[in-house]
């Protein structure tokens, strides 16, 4: 019998992690964990509740430390559920990905996710996307893969998603607003964005999606075998 890997896919924002983490998911048959939406869906509950990351941040760390959340395969693709509640539409809201970034910079909130991110990817077979996978949520992963190619290449790859719906955006604002982002995730004190030093790093500059896909689906087949139960 092949070996359930667990395998973390760590890179920084534009590196195109999402897609290829879920196209090799499927690829595998595996089941694909967006850790991202798990901070999204507690920034959503926060705002709801209408708690601020500076006066509120135990509230917001415990609410963290409660949520039930699962990953469930729906007609309309994979969604993530709290508490039996279907977020998928909510969590991808501009003004909750934007208090997504300074809830996830909170220590409690951190720690308060950890097990239950282990829990999600116990057994393996999973493809676990993020920032800190890697390196925190699964030190021991079996696979591990920095996703990311150069900030031009992200900014562009960004810039053409959004010009159909925001024609007033120029390039330059994109890379200069993704500098910042970048400098804040890897300079931030808790679980800063960076590659772990057993994890392979593949800089996806001049590839397709597919061709990315194939690489890693490669890799993660020889450690199956390698692996074999
Ligand atoms: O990847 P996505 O944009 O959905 O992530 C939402 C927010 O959660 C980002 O601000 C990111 O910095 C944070 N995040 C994190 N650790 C992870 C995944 C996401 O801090 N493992």
């Amino acid at each position: 019998m092949k070996a359930k890997l667990r395998i973390a896919i760590d890179g920084p924002a534009g590196a195109g992690k999402s897609s290829a983490a879920r196209g090799l998911a499927q690829r595998l048959g595996y089941v694909y964990i967006d850790t991202g939406a798990i901070y999204r869906a507690l920034a959503w509950r926060a705002i709801q509740q209408g708690l601020d990351v500076e006066r509120h941040a135990e509230a917001i760390a415990d609410i963290a430390g409660r949520m039930q959340v699962e990953f469930r395969g729906t007609d309309g693709g994979q969604h993530i559920f709290v508490d039996g509640e279907d977020l998928e539409r909510q969590v991808r809201l501009p003004e909750v990905g934007a208090m997504s970034s300074p809830v996830s910079a909170i220590p409690l909130v951190r720690q308060n996710l950890l097990q239950l991110q282990r829990d999600l990817a116990a057994g393996g077979g999973v493809v676990m996307e993020g920032r800190d996978i890697g390196t925190v949520v699964l030190p021991d992963a079996e696979m591990k893969v920095f996703l990311t190619a150069t900030a031009e290449e992200r900014a562009r790859r960004r810039f053409e998603q959004l010009k159909g719906d925001h024609p007033e955006v120029t390039f330059e604002q994109v890379l200069a607003e993704q500098e910042e982002r970048d400098r804040r995730d890897s300079s931030r004190a808790v679980a800063p964005l960076r590659k772990a030093d057993d994890a392979h790093e593949l800089v996806t500059d001049g590839m397709s999606l597919d061709e990315v896909i194939d690489r890693l689906a490669r890799m993660a087949r020889g450690m199956e075998s390698d692996a074999d139960v």
